[in-house]
């Protein structure tokens, strides 16, 4: 059995003062919800304050991404290494927002990834596709391209580690994500089923064990029916994750 994951994407939001009352209301009302691991992803400026905040609960907390580059002269680039120094379980990688930006091939992901694993960081490796992709039938190969790069992409070494730090994979296929118009349960499943039959195709038993979330407009109105599904581990959260109840929802 895996065990449910819920991460919150604060993505660009948050204040000290806001991050306080948010991850407190969170500390209190998680407490004892021990069938669900949750973590927050925030802005990297704010991290040193999730670790002081968080450090003695079980709430995890992460980044929303990590640099390609390990060290030299790349200005305002954050490396994983660094992230770690705050205590970080997670990052997100490959983000379809990173993505949209152009800043963020596959291959610039795949960098960013082998970079996580190697500061021990978990991946939250996010994949999904455009609504023109979907329309156009091409949902399933786009998502292979992107899942390639976690199956075949990585050598031996690093795909042990992917084992080893429990490598997440998030399915948010892009129409869904901030439209407040989420995926089906049995579109998400069906994609969520051929993941796992991807990374299965690499390595069978890690396929049984990976955490494979759903993320777009995840909300508490629709969680229960997504997160019933088999291949569903649990949900990536945007907005929702910024509302101390809609996010303590999702996890119940
Ligand atoms: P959303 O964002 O829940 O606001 O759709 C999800 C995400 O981008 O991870």
């Amino acid at each position: 059995m895996r065990k449910k994951l819920v991460v919150g994407n604060w993505k660009l939001h948050g204040s000290l003062l806001n991050n306080q009352s948010l991850i407190n209301q969170l500390k209190q009302d998680l407490h004892g919800l021990n069938w669900v691991d949750a973590a927050v992803c925030l802005p990297y400026v704010y991290l040193f304050q999730a670790q002081q905040l968080l450090q003695d609960s079980p709430i995890a907390w992460g980044a929303q991404n990590v640099s390609q580059f390990t060290e030299g002269a790349y200005t305002s680039c954050i490396s994983a290494k660094m992230v770690a120094e705050f205590g970080c379980t997670y990052t997100i990688v490959g983000h379809s927002e990173r993505r949209a930006l152009k800043l963020e091939s596959n291959q610039i992901a795949s960098k960013r990834l082998l970079h996580a694993l190697h500061a021990g960081l978990t991946p939250i490796f996010c994949v999904g596709e455009t609504l023109d992709e979907r329309d156009g039938g091409m949902a399933e190969m786009i998502v292979k391209n992107q899942m390639l790069n976690v199956v075949y992409g990585l050598d031996d070494e690093a795909f042990a580690l992917a084992k080893k730090f429990n490598m997440v994979i998030a399915y948010e296929p892009v129409w869904a994500i901030g439209t407040g118009e989420h995926a089906t349960p049995e579109q998400a499943q069906r994609m969520h089923a051929f993941i796992r039959y991807m990374v299965s195709e690499r390595d069978p038993e890690f396929a049984q064990q990976v955490r494979i979330l759903y993320g777009g407009s995840m909300s508490p109105a629709n969680a229960q029916s997504l997160l019933s599904m088999p291949d569903i581990d649990g949900g990536l959260i945007g907005r929702a994750a910024l509302v101390a109840e809609d996010f303590v929802e999702i996890c119940r």
